[in-house]
This record gives structure tokens, sequence and C-alpha cells, in this order.
């Protein structure tokens, strides 16, 4: 049985910080995002965990629709039923009867995205200390055209492969990570982007980036870059389109049906001089090792301490939708701080 800690959502994203003007005027696109970003984290934590269980709902119902009854039965499966190790109003931990491991299930995505975290938040943190480099998020976007989202996604991937190969890009990155994010605009047409946490070595102007973005695309010259400040929350904001590849609201038959084609597709990496340190690094070496993520209630059992407010953790037997109303009467109690004040270890 696989294990799921939800000691991070004791945590909340904190805001990347704010990019100058000059960096963002004009791209409507990403503004949209932020604002959409900003309302997602405004909501409660008993709404995500509805919005989740209607997710795989919506996406159980697709697969049974196009002849995929066993993933359908696997995404309903999923979560359904849940030992969850709580004090009456933290939640210390959770441990699902099992995981579908569907790439685009919310339950197995937050799952992923939490991994990723814990595996590279030490190494970029030991990067940070060895090398004179500022981590900063790039988002590099391409043109729409009419074309699957697996060529779309080898656009944009043998574009950013180009990129890396030119003086100006070794002269100003030393390497960091990717993620593809993939959206579809009114007309239907798909649209990757890349999401970047880049190492760079000094300052450089920002028309310099965005002329070489159009050198090696041939007709997209939009970007964003703005620094990172916190790289916990940094690192957050670009493996959360790792658990959530697209707008699977907006999803139909054939948004399923052509997912499934792109069964091997990879939508997370390491570039650069990062991915040779990565390969090479001895967690235990490490400070951080012991300070990622999960740490916080791991090895926790029935009577420990709460890690929040000390009381006794007891088990709870729920299911999905108990588990949502249970965050409900927690969120109702008087008293309750509100999401994101209080910080877990290790940010
Ligand atoms: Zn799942
Ligand atoms: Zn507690």
């Amino acid at each position: 049985m696989k294990q799921v800690t939800l000691s991070t959502d004791f945590t909340k994203p904190q805001p990347l910080t704010v990019s100058s003007k000059a960096e963002t005027a004009n791209h409507t696109y990403l503004d949209k995002r932020v604002t959409k970003s900003q309302r997602e984290s405004k909501r409660t934590r008993s709404q995500r965990a509805r919005e989740r269980l209607q997710t795989k709902e919506h996406l159980a119902a697709l697969a049974v629709g196009i002849g995929e009854a066993e993933l359908g039965d696997k995404l309903r499966r999923c979560h359904s039923r849940l030992a969850v190790l709580t004090c009456g109003l933290h939640i210390a931990q959770i441990i699902p009867n099992f995981t579908c491991e569907f790439r685009l299930c919310p339950d197995c995505g937050r799952r992923r995205s939490r991994k990723l975290q814990n595996k590279y938040l030490p190494m970029m943190r030991a990067f940070l200390r060895h090398y004179h480099v500022k981590p900063v998020h790039l988002v590099l976007t391409q043109t729409h055209r009419k074309e699957t989202r697996k060529q779309s996604a080898k656009r944009i991937k043998d574009a950013f492969t180009k990129l890396q190969r030119r003086s100006f890009w070794k002269e100003f990155f030393k390497g960091g990570t990717w993620s593809l994010e993939f959206t579809k605009d009114k007309n239907g047409l798909h649209h990757a982007h890349l999401h970047i946490v880049g190492f760079r070595r000094k300052f450089f102007d920002i028309e310099l980036l965005r002329s070489e973005w159009l050198a090696v695309t041939g007709d997209s010259h939009v970007l964003n870059l703005k620094p990172i400040s916190d790289i916990a929350a940094g690192l957050r904001e670009v493996v959360k389109y790792v658990s959530k590849p697209l707008d699977i609201r907006r999803f139909g038959a054939d948004d399923l049906r052509e997912f499934l084609k792109l069964k091997n597709m990879r939508m997370f990496g390491t570039f650069g001089e990062f991915r040779d340190f990565c390969k090479g690094f001895d967690p235990s070496d490490n400070d951080d090792a012991t300070d990622d993520l999960e740490s916080l209630s791991r090895d926790l059992t029935e009577g420990c301490a709460c890690p929040k407010c000390n009381e006794p953790l007891f088990d709870l037997r729920l299911s999905n939708n108990d588990l949502v109303r249970f965050y409900e009467g927690i969120e109702s109690m008087p008293g309750e701080s509100p999401p994101g004040k209080v910080r877990a270890k290790g940010n």
C-alpha cells in the first residue's frame, strides 16, 4: 500500500515575487494565468477536495464512454477509502486503499508532484549554495497551430533543445528543471508551455532572450521571466503542472482519447549543469535531506503527538466523500486559523 502524506496541506503556496512591469507587459495569457492561480489559492481545502472528486468522476465517466471501463473503474476506486491519522483538527497523514496512477488523476497527481518536490528541493538548495546563481521562473510559450498535443509538445521541446545549444543560453543559464503544460484555446487549438526553474548566472536584457526564443521557434517571442525569492515556492509552482497538465473541466472524450496516446511522454525533467549535479547528488551528504516536506509526519502512528498542536493522533476510516465533510467540519470550527498561516518546516 502506498502512503500519501498531507503534511504539505498545512502550507499554502506563497506567491512568486512579482516581476517588473517591463517583463510582463502585453502578455494577456500569462496575466490570466496569474489571476486563475490567485483564485485557486483562495479556495478552502474542502472545496479543493470536492473538485478533485468531481474531476475524477468526470474522467471516469469519459473513460467508460470511450470503452476504457478498466480505467474508469480504477479512477473510481482510487482514494475511495482512506485511513486518516488525525488529532481531530489537523490531518497528519492519509493512506489510501488504492492509487490508480493515471496521469490525469488529481489525487495521484498531487502525490507525484509532492514526490518531485521532496526529491528536487534539497538538490536545488544545495545547487544554490554551491554556485553563484539566482533562480528564476521562465515560461516559454509557442504560437497556436492546428496540431495534436504530441506535435505541439515536440515542437516546444525541440525549440528548447535548440535554445540550450546557443551561446547566449550557455552564458546566462546554468541549467534547471522544466515542466510541460498544455492549454487549448477557444478554437480548440493546442498550445504547450514550458515552465522552467532556471539558474541564472547573471542579469541579461529580457529582449535578448526574447529574440533568442524567436530565433529558435521561428514565430514566437512570448515568454515571461520572474525572479524566485523562495525556492520551495518556486519549485512548487512549477511542479503543479505535473499534477495538473491541463484543464480537465473542459476535457471531452476526444481529449481523453488523445491524452491516452501520450502515455510515455515526459512532462518534467532537468537540464544543463543542474542535471549533472542531480546525478552526482548524495542526499546523505546534505543537511536538507531530513528537512523535506514529508518528514513532518513520516513514521507517525496512532497515539503520537500531532505535529501541529501536540494533541494525540488517532485513526479514522473515511470514504472520499467523508473526507470532504471532515474538512468542512474543521473549516467551520471557530478559531481555526485560516489556511496559509502555518508554514511547514523546511520552507
Ligand atoms: Zn489516482
Ligand atoms: Zn493537531
